[in-house]
């Protein structure tokens, strides 16, 4: 009981709930026909909306082809009901599948695509589909569409009345809310979370980005193609106007104005917008606009729609719900890929990468052996960053080649890098402000176990992979000394805790190999030294190490093995004494005519 009341009290569940028990009152006991058609109405938008989330909210890419899976829904199901008189058990999958079949034909070349690209495409699509209807006449009526489709018919049971119509189409929606939950609460929701906020990041922790737009894509066509089909068995008519762009903006005001990640936003923004035009519609000819000022108030008062205007109400009026607790117990990251011996993990042979005309690498060649600590040096631009870059995937050598325990990784996208044993950190930091240390750091299990659109629908209860990364978050945080923190949200941090979890995030994927790219910076000798006792304990692990840093304190406490680089090239390699007395590095750092002491001597003597 207790247990149920906390549930209540934490977030906005409350006025949620209050607020869907009020609609259900309102529903079954007040509403007249009318109002019930116009609740029908409203369930069907929901649909459309929650189905446009996944596209717009989840992976956060502005797609104008809403309206015409919803079209294309009405259409077939239009078409096959009147043609061919099947009833609705075989209009409404045959509804989904052909927007579906759509989606998947055309993901390949338009998910590709950047974003305002993207969204042209799919506005293209739109029309072409819509030219269609309107032209290919004998079909589909033409300008004047479709008229007489049957109501629903469920095997013979007839949905005639607008209360059985009402009760239906809501029942649906909760199961559109269901499934929409189910694929967003666990770790592969936390995947698409990551990806929109930082790509980057994503794929280097793995994540499948161009899979998790696909899915995206793919679930908002077949929520569209159903929201579709229910309103032709509910208007009994379908014409272009489900396909054209105003109905587009429809969607994209409800879900903007309701919230774009949120099932109560999809909810509320539909049932919002609906009656707004309801009522407005008494100022006659003006409704139009004040239907306008009302919602574009709405989009400047409440840039996360009013689901998030309400959230952020309650945190003003009564703080912050209380901090979830961490994991009672915290789980060691499993390490499969250690279990081979190499004598060396990776080799890169010759990589060149130039942008316009600078040569970042110039025919970089050189070993690390398994388990080693390696620093990597060299003065500002001479191409650190770009070299674990190409490492990590995120950047193509033009030639050159890297291989990593024996398999050429040379041109594999990032995320396959990632999942094969090379985890990194950033120059600049790349983590999600508003989610936890503890998420953050979770996140690193997104791209290994959080695959899988099925499994996350068909799994009942708590998403158990989720609690597990927060587990294995859990040990990474506390290897890294962060563990009192760990349920802070990131963007509040201090600058040397975020970079201590992004370390922790590195080794959370259970690395072979990972790549620190300058994680002392911002760091007192005090920090600097501690990290370099915990960054030991990776390669006495069996993890390899590359850090790569300017401060040689730091690295006189760390490497084995220094690589400095000039300018795209090794000059120098070897112990860090060799390397700090080679007049080439000597002469790098110094510059012609420069008088800075070279770090080297200032951070040893
Ligand atoms: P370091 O990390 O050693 O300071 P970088 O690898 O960041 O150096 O940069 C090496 C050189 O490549 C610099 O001249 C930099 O300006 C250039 N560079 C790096 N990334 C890009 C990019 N994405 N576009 C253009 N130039 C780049
Ligand atoms: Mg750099």
């Amino acid at each position: 009981m207790s247990a149920l009341f906390s549930w209540l009290l934490s977030g906005i569940r409350l006025p949620l709930v209050l607020a869907s028990v009020a609609l259900v009152i309102y529903a079954v006991f007040f509403a007249n026909p009318y109002d019930m058609r116009i609740l029908t109405l409203c369930g069907i938008y929901v649909l459309l909306v929650l189905g446009f989330q996944f596209v717009f909210g989840h992976a956060g890419a502005v797609s104008l082809a809403q309206a015409t899976f919803f079209g294309i829904g009405g259409y077939i199901t239009g078409i096959v009901a009147t043609y061919f008189g099947a009833g609705f058990l075989v209009t409404f999958p045959l509804s989904i599948a052909a927007p579906v079949l759509l989606a998947v034909v055309v993901a390949v070349p338009v998910l590709k695509l950047e974003e305002h690209y993207f969204s042209l495409a799919t506005l293209g699509i739109g029309l072409v589909v819509l030219l269609l209807a309107i032209q290919w006449s004998d079909i589909t009526g033409g300008t004047n569409g479709l008229p007489g489709i049957p109501s629903i018919d469920l095997a013979g049971l007839v949905l005639s009345d607008r209360r059985s119509v009402l009760y239906f189409v809501w029942s649906l929606v909760l199961v559109g809310c269901l499934i929409s939950y189910q694929v967003t609460r666990g770790l592969y929701g936390r995947a698409f979370h990551l990806m929109r906020e930082d790509r980057v990041a994503a794929s280097a922790l793995g994540v499948n980005i161009a899979h998790l737009r696909f899915a995206a894509f793919v679930l908002s066509a077949a929520y569209g193609g159903a929201a579709g089909a229910l309103m032709a068995h509910v208007i009994h008519v379908v014409s272009p106007e489900n396909l054209d762009l105003a109905l587009m903006v429809t969607c994209l005001t409800m879900t903007v104005i309701g919230g774009r990640t949120r099932i109560a936003g999809a909810i509320l923004g539909a049932i919002l917008i609906v009656f707004l035009r309801e009522w407005f519609r008494v100022l006659e000819n003006y409704y139009m606009i004040a239907y306008g000022v009302a919602a574009l108030s709405v989009l400047i008062l409440a840039p996360y729609g009013l689901v998030g205007a309400l959230e952020r109400l309650r945190v003003l009026l009564f703080g912050h719900s209380q901090r979830p607790k961490p994991p009672s117990v915290s789980e060691q990251a499993p390490q499969a890929a250690l279990a081979e011996k190499y004598d060396h993990i990776l080799a890169a042979r010759d990589v060149t990468l130039g942008f316009g005309g600078v040569r970042a690498l110039d025919g970089v060649s050189f070993d690390l052996r398994d388990g080693e600590i390696v620093g990597l040096i060299g003065p500002n631009g001479s191409g650190k960053t770009t070299l674990l870059n190409v490492i990590s995937g995120l950047y193509v050598c033009e030639h050159g080649q890297v291989t990593f325990r024996g398999q050429d990784i040379t041109r594999s996208p990032a995320h396959i890098i990632s999942r094969r044993g090379i985890a990194r950190t950033f120059q600049h930091i790349h983590l999600v402000d508003d989610l936890s240390a503890l998420d953050n750091i979770a996140l690193a299990r997104a791209g290994i176990d959080g695959t899988g659109l099925f499994k996350s629908i068909t799994t009942i209860g708590g998403d158990r992979r989720l609690e597990r990364a927060r587990r294995i978050a859990l040990a990474a945080a506390e290897r890294l000394g962060i563990a009192n923190v760990v349920m802070e949200p990131c963007g509040g941090l201090p600058y040397g805790t975020r970079r201590r979890v992004e370390v922790a995030r590195a080794i959370a994927t259970g690395p072979a190999l990972v790549l620190l790219d300058e994680p002392a910076a911002g760091l007192n000798e005090q920090e600097q030294l501690d990290l370099a006792e915990r960054i030991k304990t990776f390669a006495a692990d069996g993890i390899t190490v590359v850090v790569v840093e300017h401060n040689l304190v730091f690295l006189a406490a760390l490497a084995e093995r220094l690589i400095c680089l000039d300018r795209g090239k090794v000059i120098a390699a070897g112990s860090p004494d060799a390397v700090r007395r080679d007049p080439g590095v000597i002469e790098a750092y110094l510059g012609l005519g420069a008088s800075e002491p070279l770090p080297v001597a200032a951070g040893v003597s």
